[in-house]
């Protein structure tokens, strides 16, 4: 079985023209950044589990993705962060919402899926579990960025002036993931998000539901989310794909991409990146944008932003 990985580095109205060749270039060496790290994972005959969560971990110590360093500001002024993860082979999942202390969610969520007996854990009560399990613990300080504060601090003089609201969806929101396929044909999905700016504390987003925003099934496919979490959880969008898939025989490409695009006419914009048993990754999405890459057969990184060709690196 030929190994495959896939990412994505969220969803939206990444404004094209917004966007300097500077900027853009950084977007893509951060994703082959995260790609280079699961592909040696998954290229050293390693399982589809660790090639997602490293993939997942160099996007969280990234700032310019909005998760761990660098994620999006609750109203209060807080940060929230929701991670997931799960393995195709058995079903294992673990899932972690509302934390703000693990220096990498993801690992917060694969402790709670190896060593806390639960599926999803919250607030005070994960933290506490996880400092328990030793897992490098970062202060408020260290994930909080002045471009998210201060895209925090428009967005309030916004809701409280009643302005119609114009930001691009890469200022407001974002989520990292990753889909991994080893040699043994085992899939696994990871997601991970501080959810969007100026969302209520307490919220938690469609990255931590399981059959929501992250999904992963030998017998169907791999998926993580990103966009309009409330209508992916009211929606199920990674369960439905892999309904699809298992029951009425479509290919992932198709299922995927009908799922989308029905999110879509109920107001859900974003996309997702994915993989089935065979064949190459599926990424797609309804919005003007997704940063995204893959890894070619051949070991070729490919990365791209907007609908323009990939650029190979
Ligand atoms: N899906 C994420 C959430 O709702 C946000 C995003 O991907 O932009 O928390």
């Amino acid at each position: 079985m030929p190994p495959a990985l896939a990412i994505h580095g969220g969803a939206g109205t990444i404004p094209a023209l917004g966007l300097t060749e500077t900027e853009a270039a950084a977007y893509h060496a951060g994703l082959r950044t995260a790609l280079r790290a699961g592909w040696a994972v998954l290229a050293g005959g390693g399982a589809a589990l660790d090639a997602v969560t490293e993939a997942v971990k160099a996007l969280e110590d990234d700032p310019l993705f909005n998760a761990g360093h660098g994620a999006v500001f609750t109203t209060a002024e807080t940060l929230e962060m929701d991670a997931a993860i799960m393995r195709g082979s058995d079903h294992a999942a673990g899932a972690v919402a509302g934390i703000c202390g693990p220096r990498h969610p993801v690992e917060a969520a694969r402790a709670i899926m190896e060593r806390s007996g639960h599926v999803l854990m919250a607030g005070a009560g994960a933290e506490a579990f996880l400092r328990g399990a030793g897992l490098e613990f970062m202060p408020p300080e260290y994930f909080a960025t002045a471009w998210r504060r201060e895209a925090l601090r428009r967005e309030l003089a916004r809701l409280a002036s009643g302005a119609e609201d114009l930001r691009s969806d890469a200022d407001r929101h974002g989520t990292v993931g990753a889909v991994a396929r080893d040699a043994t044909g085992t899939l696994a999905a990871a997601t991970s998000t501080g959810g969007y700016t100026a969302k209520r504390p307490g919220r938690i987003g469609d990255a931590p539901i399981i059959g929501a925003g992250t999904y992963a099934d030998n017998a169907s496919c791999a998926i993580s989310t990103t966009g309009t979490g409330e209508i992916f959880i009211r929606f199920t969008a990674a369960a439905e794909i892999a309904a699809r898939i298992r029951l009425a025989g479509q290919s992932l490409e198709r299922a995927a991409g009908d799922v989308i695009a029905e999110l879509a006419t109920h107001g859900g914009d974003g996309g997702l990146v994915s993989l089935s048993a065979t064949g190459a990754p599926v990424l797609v999405f309804n919005s003007a944008g997704m940063y995204r890459g893959f890894v070619a057969e051949d070991g070729a990184l490919h990365t791209a932003i907007h609908r323009e060709p990939y650029r190979q690196g």
